[in-house]
């Protein structure tokens, strides 16, 4: 056959200009949704682009979309560099293949053969994939110096994020090549180590997999999960939305590969919820219906409380060493805070966690102060359960969460079988004076936010420790890469690392569970006193 005919026309009949392939030329493999997004990076920078795809229906779309994408009359004449082919001969030339054809590493192994011949030195070979191993694909070829990991986001033009993947082999010179490269396309490189998913895919799993314990385990509905990660979090989308965004059969596909990558490391372990989930075909927004049913148009999260009205009374603060931002957050709502003597006050705040001293207090207020004063602990390290034992009127005492209290709008509060209703209006009351939206949940180690994001954090941490990328690499990736509203670590360091240690030792002695065990990163620097 020949080639120039066929390179040169595109795949809707529409003739392109025939034209010498040009070093600069990137060659992409996989016209789906990454390919077609990258080769829309590459021609926004520019830069000539051969897309490969052995589905003529596949460059067809990837053709449209292009169109679409390029109208604007400033960048119209970057549809005149890229060419369409169902042959991947067609790559010889280009200075670089990215690769971005569907998560198998057979494929991907034939398909790196093929190139060593097709495109050989200096061209880079790079491969999209997002979970399987670089190094194994890369001793496909007989030069793996020139093989890296480049891993786009999707969607490839919004996403700034490219996690650059150093395999065993890949020469210093490869990565330099691609971080410039990644650079020139706008984006924001971070180099990462060939471990399995990287930093994004990686530290991200435990956001999915406590999310679909927490409901598994009958603590909190998954709407309520989304809304305590959003609102009272400040994340820009609960895991189950983004599960649903995602959809349901990839983000599996991701969590079963890096399990199944690291020999069932328990961490990484699939929840059977999800599986049934993809075996009954509910895989998100694309098949219309996942944890949430999108057949009527979009689901929105409900509207935001009301403005805040004034919370009136005076309000307790005793010592504890727990909830930073509480204290803040009550001043900046006009309370004056006092201690647990003076005038009654109409609720009141402990600052308690597992410590001694913050237990006296909670046992003195509790004998010293009216009935008709809730009682508000703080939980994380504790369950309402553990604390109630000790308590003598247990009927007026309310858990929330104060490790996360001032990061967002909306607070999680746990009652017991004896909390009393009183109690939990006036709790109610009291919170929505201070401008803040309420969520009950059942009473369990860590709460929501608490167990997801130390969970993240320790992760993060057993990733640092592994070199799979340096502490401030690991943060911006996971802001940038999943929008994080803060990186893991970044945010460990504020909550207090010797108390992200402690939620995590608590889960796991609750739990009773391997996957809970915190990195011996953390462990260390919360000794030493961070
Ligand atoms: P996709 O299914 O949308 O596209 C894959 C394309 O590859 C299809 O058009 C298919 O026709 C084509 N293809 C199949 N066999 C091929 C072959 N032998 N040679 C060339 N092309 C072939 O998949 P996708 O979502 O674009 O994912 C592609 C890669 O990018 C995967 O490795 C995936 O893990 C990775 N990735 C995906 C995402 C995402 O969110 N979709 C994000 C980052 C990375």
């Amino acid at each position: 056959m020949d080639k120039s005919t066929k390179t040169t026309t595109s795949p809707t009949g529409r003739g392109l200009s025939s034209r010498e392939t040009r070093s600069d030329t990137i060659g992409i493999i996989g016209a789906g949704t990454m390919g077609s997004g990258i080769a829309l990076v590459a021609l926004s920078a520019w830069r000539p682009v051969v897309l490969v795809d052995p589905l003529p229906e596949a460059l067809a779309a990837a053709e449209s979309y292009l169109r679409k994408h390029l109208s604007k009359p400033g960048k119209h004449a970057a549809l005149d560099l890229v060419r369409f082919s169902g042959d991947l001969e067609d790559l010889a030339g280009c200075g670089v293949v990215i690769e971005a054809a569907p998560e198998d590493v057979s494929t991907k192994r034939n398909l790196f053969s093929e190139l060593d011949r097709i495109c050989p030195p200096p061209a880079l070979l790079a491969t999209n994939t997002s979970t399987l191993s670089v190094t194994a694909i890369a001793a496909a070829t007989s030069t793996a110096e020139r093989v890296a990991g480049l891993h786009f986001f999707n969607p490839a033009p919004l996403m700034s994020l490219v996690e650059v993947a150093r395999g065993a082999q890949t020469a210093d010179s490869t990565l330099r090549e691609l971080v410039s490269l990644v650079e020139s396309l706008g984006k924001t490189p971070v180099v990462a180590s060939d471990t399995p998913g990287f930093i994004v895919n990686r530290v991200a799993r435990p956001f999915y997999g406590e999310a679909l314990r927490l409901v598994a385990e009958g603590v909190a509905t998954f709407e309520q999960v989304d809304r305590i990660v959003e609102q009272g979090g400040g994340f820009r989308m609960g895991p189950f939305r983004l599960m649903d965004l995602i959809g349901l059969d990839v983000n599996l596909a991701a969590t079963r590969s890096i399990y199944e990558q690291t020999f069932g490391e328990p961490r990484f372990r699939p929840h059977p919820l999800q599986v049934r989930m993809v075996e009954q075909g509910r895989l998100g927004r694309k098949t219309g219906i996942g944890f949430y049913d999108y057949s009527h148009g979009e689901t929105r999260p409900p509207a935001e409380a009301e403005p805040p009205g004034r919370a009136e009374g005076l309000v307790v603060v005793s010592e504890g060493s727990w909830g930073p931002g509480v204290a803040e957050a009550l001043l900046q709502a006009g309370h004056t805070l006092h201690e647990a003597h003076g005038s009654v006050p109409t609720a009141a705040v402990i600052l308690a966690g597992r410590e001694e001293g913050a237990r006296e207090n909670l046992r003195r207020l509790d004998r010293a102060l009216p009935l008709s004063v809730p009682l508000l602990v703080q939980l994380a390290d504790v369950t309402l359960g553990e604390l109630l034992m000790t308590a003598h009127n247990p009927q007026r005492i309310v858990g929330f969460d104060g490790l996360f209290f001032a990061e967002g709008t909306l607070v999680t509060l746990v009652g017991s079988p004896k909390t009393d209703p009183a109690a939990r209006q006036a709790v109610d009351e009291w919170l929505t004076g201070l401008g803040r939206r309420t969520e009950w949940i059942e009473d369990s180690p860590g709460l929501v936010l608490p167990r997801i994001v130390c969970a993240l954090a320790n992760e993060a941490a057993f990733a640092l420790a592994e070199g799979v990328a340096d502490e401030p690499t690991i943060d911006l990736a996971m802001r940038l890469g999943a929008s994080y509203p803060h990186g893991p670590l970044e945010w460990a360091r504020r909550i207090g690392l010797a108390k992200v240690s402690r939620v995590m030792d608590h889960l796991r002695a609750e739990l009773g569970e391997d996957r809970y065990r915190t990195a011996p990163w953390l462990r260390r620097w919360a000794r030493q006193g961070e």
